[in-house]
């Protein structure tokens, strides 16, 4: 079979990794120097301390099978097996069959934002534990099939451990994540109810991440499946099937521009190889697309970077409602500095007030409850339309990864019964809200 190389510089195919069945997956190749290694729970260059990807030998072929074989397939992510670090039988595996969420067509939001172009929403919080996180944890599952793991961790921002927690239970793996001890009570509860262990840490994301790293290195920590860690390459592989979904409901069209939330970065620097994919793959036609990278303003680094024209990303301390997305020290942050400026987008922030303000925006807009990420992209999406950077007449999509119910605390205090009243036609007419 004709092979092509889609991740990484080196032109070389490597042979499958023997006893190691991730379907389309060949090797993992080094983002840095290119270099390849077998299949593996790794995630660092061993030359250079890059960080590692998974390298494919996707399939050739006509576009229009591919896509017939893609449209047959199940709805939910496992429709883009072909394109996946995962056995072919992985849809008849216990797992929790995240995806094909709905791209909503958000007119009335459109309208008020004065975008013409089309305007959509990715509605992550339709997913299984009603956040984007189920999509890259189910990749992960698999990879920890895989290698043999049979607890399944992660550091998280609190998303992820509940989806973490909910596969683990699924597949029947033990699990146990860890979190920052101050997160909203819907992420501890949803960390916490599918039976895994929850360990609060006392510090931030970016203290709960470094505690993990030296876990993996040492004998408590051994057969253990960090997702985000030392299965990240796999993991982050997930992101590439909002790229997919989104283009087949397009019409197997590119957006023109699209908003995305920054945490790490992953997410972002994903939907871009995805985009890529399709279009080496013949299944989009290769047309220009701008991607816009949206953070909170209390943890902006990777904004902040790109507006001073840096390479690097210098580390903050995170401050903001918009907990998820509170990493201070992105790994994936000047990737996306490369992906935002090599496709003519930018990065930007909004204010804590602004988040709460686009929440409660796209509720009222369009019926769509978004987690504060939501409220980030919603933000960031007004602020760019309103300078001119974004095109209000080209198609828009802005993504909500998350559920809004995980945040309450955000719109809690501004959210509330309009009147509350006697149970009597006298005191409803009183309160002056009765139709005649
Ligand atoms: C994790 C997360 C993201 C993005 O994460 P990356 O680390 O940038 O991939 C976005 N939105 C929500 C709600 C999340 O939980």
């Amino acid at each position: 079979m004709a092979v092509q190389t889609v991740a990484g510089t080196a032109d070389t195919t490597a042979a499958p990794t023997p006893n190691v069945d991730l379907g389309p997956a060949a090797a993992l190749s080094c983002r840095e120097c290119g270099e390849r290694f077998e299949l593996g729970p790794l995630f660092a260059c061993a030359s250079c301390f890059g960080p590692l990807e998974v390298a494919y030998e996707l399939p050739t072929g006509a576009p229009e099978e591919l896509r017939k074989r893609i449209e047959a397939g199940p709805d939910n992510i496992w429709r883009y097996a072909p394109l996946l670090p995962v056995p072919a039988d992985v849809a008849e595996k216990p797992n929790l069959n995240p995806g094909f969420t709905k791209l909503v067509k958000a007119d009335n939001l459109a309208r008020e934002l004065g975008v013409t172009g089309g305007l959509y929403v990715k509605d992550d919080s339709g997913n299984p534990t009603h956040s984007f996180k189920d999509r890259v944890v189910a990749i992960a599952v698999e990879a920890a099939r895989a290698f043999g793991f049979t607890t399944l961790s992660c550091s998280s921002t609190g998303n992820l451990a509940g989806a973490v927690g909910a596969a683990a239970a699924r597949a029947g793996l033990r699990s146990c994540v860890f979190i920052p001890h101050d997160l909203e009570q819907g992420k501890v509860v949803m960390a916490a109810v599918y039976g895994g262990e929850l360990v609060g840490i006392e510090g931030n994301y970016d203290d709960v991440n470094r505690f993990c790293s030296e876990l993996i290195g040492d004998p408590l920590g051994e057969g253990w499946g960090f997702v985000n860690v030392n299965l990240r390459p796999y993991y982050g592989e997930g992101s590439k099937t909002l790229a997919y979904e989104i283009c087949e409901q397009l019409g197997w069209r590119l957006p023109d521009q699209i908003v995305i939330p920054i945490a790490s970065g992953s997410q972002l620097t994903k939907i871009d190889k995805g985009f890529q994919e399709l279009i080496k793959l013949g299944l989009v036609e290769d047309r220009p697309y701008k991607i816009f990278g949206a953070q909170a303003e209390g943890c902006s680094p990777v904004s902040a970077a790109f507006k001073a024209g840096h390479d690097v990303v210098r580390p903050q301390k995170p401050n903001t409602i918009a907990k998820s997305l509170a990493i201070g020290n992105p790994a994936d942050g000047p990737y996306v500095l490369d992906i935002a400026r090599r496709t003519g987008g930018a990065v930007e922030d909004v204010t804590d007030e602004q988040v709460v303000d686009a929440i409660k925006l796209l509720a009222r807009t369009e019926g769509i409850f978004g987690e504060t990420a939501g409220g980030v992209t919603v933000g960031v999406t007004k602020k760019l339309v309103e300078a001119g950077v974004i095109d209000p007449t080209l198609t828009t999509v802005v993504l909500n990864t998350g559920d809004g119910l995980k945040t309450l605390d955000a719109v809690s205090a501004t959210s509330q019964a309009t009147a509350t009243i006697k149970p009597s036609l006298d005191a409803f007419r009183a309160a002056g809200l009765a139709s005649a």
